[in-house]
């Protein structure tokens, strides 16, 4: 886990913010990898959480990103990343904002989401525990909260398909994946579950990889939006 990590990803109770016990967890960067992707840029939603961790990672790999806050700031986009943090706050000011509605047609445009923790929540058709709206982009049901919700932040290390070395995996009040659609690729698991999830231009991770030095699954997420069929529009 990355000795700079956000501390407050929506963990703890709704009022008192999660602060992720750092003790063994800092660790060097494993040096810059740049890409180059002319003319590619990828949104952030920055209403709360840790998209700031979002764009380190994206800075790290030279992508060119923006802050999305309003229907306007989508122009443009290749794709859009959901962060991490309180998934009922997101939904209440992205509906305040008519950012829920400007997101629903950005997908219709051909955009890319990539949803980390909260993010996949907002994505999922189905949310459980308790029922709440989302996108409804990624075919899959999740239960949010669904290690319990004081006891659920842990680090693991973990096989997925993006590579042949093991990932390191950060869980933070995660949801669990309980049923994905034919359609969704599973690109990870742990503990029976999925926890990296693909549709279409929909990638989605239960756990926070931009809280790790790791930047395989956001270069794989750039790398989607981009092979996609041009860029997209608001
Ligand atoms: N438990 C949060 C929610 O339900 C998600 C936590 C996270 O993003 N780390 O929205």
């Amino acid at each position: 886990m990355r000795s700079d990590a956000w501390l407050s990803c929506g963990g703890g109770s709704e009022t008192r913010p999660y602060v992720f016990p750092l003790d063994g967890c800092a660790g060097e960067f494993l040096g810059t990898i740049r890409m180059k992707y002319d003319g590619l840029k990828i949104g952030i939603v920055a209403i709360q959480g840790d998209y700031e961790a979002h764009a380190k990672v994206l800075e790290r790999l030279g992508v060119e990103y923006t802050f999305v806050r309003t229907p306007a700031d989508l122009a443009g986009l290749a794709g859009v990343i959901l962060p991490g943090g309180e998934s009922t706050t997101h939904l209440k000011v992205m509906t305040e904002e008519g950012l829920f509605q400007a997101l629903q047609k950005f997908a219709a445009a051909d955009g890319a989401f990539f949803g980390t923790c909260a993010g996949t929540i907002l994505l999922a058709k189905e949310v459980h525990g308790p029922a709440q709206a989302s996108l409804g982009l990624l075919d899959a049901s999740v239960l949010r909260n669904g290690y319990g919700r004081q006891l659920a932040s842990d680090v693991h290390m973990g096989q997925t398909k993006l590579r042949v070395a093991p990932l390191e995996m950060v869980f933070i009040r995660a949801p669990i994946i309980e049923r994905v659609g034919a359609g969704v690729e599973i690109l990870a698991e742990d503990a029976g579950h999925p926890v990296l999830v693909r549709e279409a231009k929909v990638l989605a991770a239960t756990f926070h990889p931009e809280l790790s030095d790791d930047t395989a699954v956001h270069e794989y997420f750039v790398r989607m939006a981009k092979n996609g069929a041009g860029v997209a529009h608001a």
